[in-house]
């Protein structure tokens, strides 16, 4: 070994260990049995409760893309009620600080606060025998309470830790939001960042551990319009529209990389009786692998190119050419944790010291932008259960969700670090 690779590697030894995201190699068992610690897991098996109640006022508060803002709010003041240091920083997010001993490496907790339902959605939260029923009670209202039930418990047990806790609520992480809040947040702690666990619905059988990427685009087709008899016989922005779906659902999708596509909305024209100006419809490509969604996308401009080309072509009325334009609604890049990391290696310690039993998975989630960065990071469910996610009949059961705030709290305890 030359000399400039010795350095080399002994940087990258310096920095595994500055960095590495857990503090101590005590085992899970004698943390959990730490005065601190116990109290910590006593309040969560005391208080599952107050934590669903959380859970309603925060889903009833309405939290669309764009307009976290209400929610933020709400959800800072519950913090401070934890005498934590809050701030909403200029994204939008709420960022909930407890200093460690060394307040150089932080581990990062996040759960977004945004949903997929537009304004005017009713966010009422009906019970329904043990069930809560309102959109976005689970995705991501369980994931929001379970940050702030551990919040809690890390306040009520008053462990001190060796490594900072940022406990934040991030904007962005739905449909178009393009992963800002996230993304603030990592750039705000940079390499300081030990860790980041992203808290996200309320399965506790899956680790996310690998981060799919994903674009996502607007297509518009516009074209001159017209009177639906008069000017019969003039391309059709509709038509054009449909003949790309359909052109493009016909493409093979590679199932290894996994990859997938969706149409997700549709709209144009103004009358039935009238020729539209203009059509747009709203696309969500996914891949395992860049190089297979950069194929995906290819082939999505190419069917597009081709549709709007033959309904230009099928037109009896020779005036101006369809326009086609594609706007992309963000990029998520793609990411993975390596088998042999300590962040997964403490959370299976955590999950067989708690007998629970949870296998790896792939998902498009907060955790892809820090894994995108090298930065060790996973995506992990509340506790309880759920279903009905993106949809009007989303619900949720908190039965058993103590397993699984006890098993984020005692996955962030080992991290951080207990000092006595
Ligand atoms: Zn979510």
């Amino acid at each position: 070994m030359n000399f400039v690779k010795l350095s080399r590697f002994c940087c990258m030894l310096i920095v595994m260990a500055t960095f590495s995201p857990r503090a101590t190699e005590q085992p899970v068992e004698k943390i959990a049995q730490t005065p601190q610690c116990a109290r910590g897991l006593n309040w969560i098996e005391q208080n599952t409760s107050w934590v669903t109640d959380q859970q309603i006022r925060l889903t009833e508060i309405p939290a669309p893309e764009l307009d976290e803002g209400r929610r933020a709010e709400y959800l800072k003041r519950l913090f401070e009620a934890m005498s934590l240091k809050v701030r909403i920083d200029e994204t939008g997010d709420v960022v909930a600080e407890r200093p460690g001993a060394e307040p150089h490496k932080v581990v990062l907790i996040a759960a977004h606060l945004d949903t997929v339902f537009p304004p005017g959605t009713p966010v009422q939260v009906k019970r329904n025998g043990g069930r809560l029923e309102a959109p976005g009670i689970s995705d991501n209202g369980s994931g929001l309470a379970a940050l702030v039930g551990v919040a809690r418990a890390f306040a009520e047990s008053q462990v001190h830790t060796a490594k900072t806790v940022v406990f934040a609520g991030d904007v962005g992480e739905e449909g178009e939001g393009n992963l800002r809040g996230i993304r603030a947040l990592v750039e705000h702690y940079g390499s300081r960042l030990s860790a980041v666990i992203a808290v996200d619905g309320p399965s506790i059988e899956h680790i996310t551990v690998q981060g799919i990427a994903s674009r996502r685009f607007e297509i518009v087709i516009n074209g001159p319009g017209g009177h639906s008899w008069s000017d019969f016989g003039r391309p059709n922005p509709i038509t054009a529209l449909a003949r790309g779906i359909v052109q493009f659902s016909s493409v093979r999708v590679s199932e290894s990389p996994r990859s997938s596509f969706n149409f997700g909305l549709i709209e144009g024209g103004t009358s039935v009786n009238s020729i539209p100006a203009r059509a747009v419809v709203k696309v969500d490509l996914r891949s395992e692998s860049e190089s297979e969604l950069a194929r995906l996308e290819s082939s999505l401009r190419e069917a597009m190119k081709n549709a709007v080309r033959q309904e230009t072509e099928a037109a009896e009325v020779p005036v101006e050419e369809l326009q086609l334009s594609f706007r992309s609604l963000g990029a998520r890049p793609a990411g993975k944790l390596p088998e042999n990391s300590a962040l997964l290696e403490t959370v299976r310690e955590v999950d067989a010291y708690l007998g629970n039993h949870a296998r790896p998975e792939r998902s498009s989630t907060d955790a892809n932008i820090p894994l995108s960065l090298g930065i060790p990071a996973i995506s992990l469910g509340g506790g309880g259960t759920g279903g009905g996610a993106h949809t009007l009949s989303e619900w949720y059961d908190p039965a058993g969700r103590a397993l699984g705030l006890k098993r984020l709290y005692l996955i962030a305890v080992t991290l951080a670090g207990t000092r006595p």
